[in-house]
């Protein structure tokens, strides 16, 4: 563990919250009741006996990089629920009443991910639009109508999601290709929210797919925040939405939401874990996960988003302050449009002044006490979310970082720019 980083400063919150609700629990109806006690023990470090060691997280949400960590009241849910046995169709259900309820849409239901949302959704368009098909799928799809359409720039590397269910896309660029595009084989539209280009507007995609009687699917998994955005979709009238809950909604990193129609949501329900003979069936979410991404939304519908955003604009501020004096070194603060729309520091540099690029930066601060990563934009690499980058540009998400962590990585960020500044 690094120095500065003792481990009950990087684990002192959740190690508090468990240990709050064991003792919330030994009083507990339940636990009194059937005479559990609570646990004493105080979780072991892994990650340190494993010798994986954390960082500082100045990239954003990449699953690659664990993405999100969980609020204190989110992990204590959890710790929570994992006491108990209960009937997981039962929790199902449950669950997704009361995410469709709080998120304004007619049903939900917890997957493994955006992803398999993705895969749940376009099984349950398949069920739907063919009976019976569901232990056909992926394998058997002979005679089954399987077409999806979807804008050829809308075609993504996710798209593997949904081809897990043996469909075969349809492409189409213009208004036109896309009402020319259905057929009695058509069994979905998908939409790719975040989507840097695309001649077809969302409206129009809902339109056109509902005047053929064809469900549309949009997915929005790094769309949050905006909060709002949770319902703004299903409300707009597309069929399924999903949401990664391990994102933005800071639940566990293997759970997504999947939201919309009722009855495609009870047909991806048929496709998923528990049941064996299903597509679904590897995408299992326990009843912890469940759990964490119910009190995930709470936890989230409870934000002052203005505030949260306010924060984000704080740190990357306090960052840019710290680089100011080097030699060309120019910020800029930048909220992508769609996915992760919240401030982003820019920072760039003349390499005539500053001798290092933008990956060396990377590696240094990555090998570096503590360990901290950039956005993997950062020195050109492979942008997302409409990040502008180039081989003298750095650039740090600050929104998963943990409240002071910003100066951390300022100071480590003018320590190596500095090194390297021709004298
Ligand atoms: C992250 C992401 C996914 C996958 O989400 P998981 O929750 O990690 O499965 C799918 N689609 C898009 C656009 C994403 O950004």
């Amino acid at each position: 563990m690094p120095r500065f980083l003792s481990r009950r400063k990087f684990f002192g919150k959740s190690g508090q919250a468990l240990m709050a609700t064991g003792a919330a629990l030994s009083g507990g109806a339940f636990a009194e009741a059937h005479g559990k006690s609570a646990p004493s023990a105080k979780g072991v470090d892994y990650y340190r006996k494993l010798g994986v060691t954390p960082f500082i997280n100045a990239a954003g949400t990449y699953t690659i990089l664990s993405a999100s960590t969980m609020p204190e009241e989110v992990q204590a849910a959890i710790a929570e629920a994992s006491k108990y046995p209960v009937q997981i169709e039962e929790l199902h259900v449950a669950a997704g009443e009361y995410l469709a309820r709080r998120l304004r849409c007619e049903a939900a239901l917890v997957t493994a991910g955006a992803a398999s949302a993705l895969t749940l959704g376009t099984a349950a368009c398949i069920t739907v639009g063919n009976d019976p098909a569901i232990i056909s799928i992926p394998t058997d799809m002979s005679g089954l109508k399987n077409e999806v359409i979807v804008q050829k720039a809308h075609r993504y590397d996710y798209d593997h999601a949904l081809r897990n269910c043996g469909i075969r896309f349809v492409e189409v660029e213009t208004l036109a290709d896309y009402e020319a595009a259905f057929n009695d084989r058509t069994v979905m539209a998908h939409f790719f929210n975040a989507a840097e280009h695309g001649a077809i507007s969302r409206e129009d995609w809902v339109r056109v797919a509902h005047q053929h009687g064809v469900p549309c699917f949009n997915d929005a998994a790094a769309d949050v925040p905006p909060i709002a955005n949770l319902w703004n979709y299903t409300q707009m009238g597309f069929d399924l939405v999903t949401f990664s809950g391990g994102k933005g909604i800071r639940g566990p990193q293997c759970t997504g939401l999947l939201l919309g129609r009722k009855d495609l949501i009870a047909a991806a329900v048929k496709n998923n874990s528990p049941y064996s003979n299903t597509v679904g069936r590897g995408m299992k979410v326990a009843k912890e996960e469940i759990i964490g991404l119910v009190a995930a939304v709470d936890w989230l519908l409870a934000q002052d988003e203005q505030a949260m955003q306010a924060e984000f604009q704080r740190r990357a501020e306090r960052i840019a302050q710290h680089l100011k004096r080097l030699p060309s070194v120019e910020t800029k603060i930048f909220v992508p449009p769609v996915a992760n729309q919240v401030p982003h520091l820019l920072i760039t540099y003349d390499p005539q002044h500053i001798e290092i690029t933008g990956r060396e930066v990377m590696v240094k601060l990555r090998q570096g006490e503590p360990r901290i990563e950039l956005n993997p934009a950062t020195g050109g690499g492979s942008a997302s979310a409409g990040l502008q980058s180039g081989e003298h540009t750095i650039v740090v998400g600050v929104w998963m970082m943990e409240p002071g962590e910003d100066l951390i990585v300022a100071r480590r960020l003018r320590e190596v720019l500095r090194e390297a500044t021709r004298a």
